[in-house]
């Protein structure tokens, strides 16, 4: 007989070795991943390491981030209950359910029509209610713009113009900025109509295509 998995203790153990361990602190954030079941978003034959220290295969040559870069970049984004989210790259629907989990109002947009569809069933199994866009996201989504936080979840060869525009004012943009190998991790705060920069370390993501991304 196959032995049941315990996920919550995994769970667990993801919490405090990956993310407290390593210097995420949000108390918020922290508990949200807590809350949020990571096994529902990768496919049923990798279950069993869905709480394992890396990024998992989700099918069309794309993966569910490592539970630490969505960590770090939830943590660098301060969400706030309520606060309107974009995020480009919805992938699992991983990153978008740790954002509702957090009370944001998501806003998603993944450019495979499958990955999508997925996505909204497994968020909507869970009782989450982001709204979920099959398109390009590397040109935003006008009609419910501004937004007060753009996560960017693939790497870019910088910043699309239309995302920094579609930013609120005190707004912050979370995105991987570099080739098509590895990237630098970036927060990009809005001020005065222009994006201040910081750089949060190396990283690695498939590449975010698009009109203002890689062609
Ligand atoms: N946030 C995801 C999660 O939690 O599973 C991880 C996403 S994966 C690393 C990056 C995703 O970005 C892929 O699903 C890919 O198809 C998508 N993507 C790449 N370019 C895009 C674009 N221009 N617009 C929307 N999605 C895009």
């Amino acid at each position: 007989m196959e032995e049941k998995i315990d996920f919550e203790k995994l769970r667990e153990e993801m919490v405090e070795y990956q993310m407290k361990r390593r210097g995420i602190k949000n108390e918020k954030v922290l508990s949200a991943f807590l809350k949020v079941p990571r096994e529902k978003f990768v496919p049923a034959d990798l279950q069993n390491c869905a709480y394992d220290d890396c990024p998992l295969p989700i099918g069309y040559g794309q993966t569910i981030s490592q539970p630490y870069m969505v960590a770090i970049m939830t943590e660098l984004a301060e969400p706030e209950k309520g606060d309107k989210v974009l995020e480009i790259g919805t992938g699992s629907g991983y990153q978008t359910a740790i954002l509702c989990q957090l009370g944001c109002d998501v806003y998603s947009i993944e450019r495979i029509p499958e990955l999508a569809e997925k996505a909204r069933k497994t968020l909507q199994q869970l009782g989450y209610k982001p709204t979920i866009i099959v398109g390009d996201g590397t040109i935003g989504y006008q009609e419910f713009s501004p937004y007060k936080i753009i996560i960017v979840t693939a790497g870019a060869p910088e910043i699309p113009q239309s995302l920094v525009d579609q930013l609120e004012e005190g707004g912050k943009i979370i995105i991987p900025v570099g080739d098509l190998y590895s990237q630098e991790l970036i927060r990009g705060i809005k001020r005065k109509g222009k994006l201040v920069k910081e750089y949060h370390g190396g990283c690695q993501f498939v590449p975010l295509k698009g009109k203002e991304g890689w062609k």
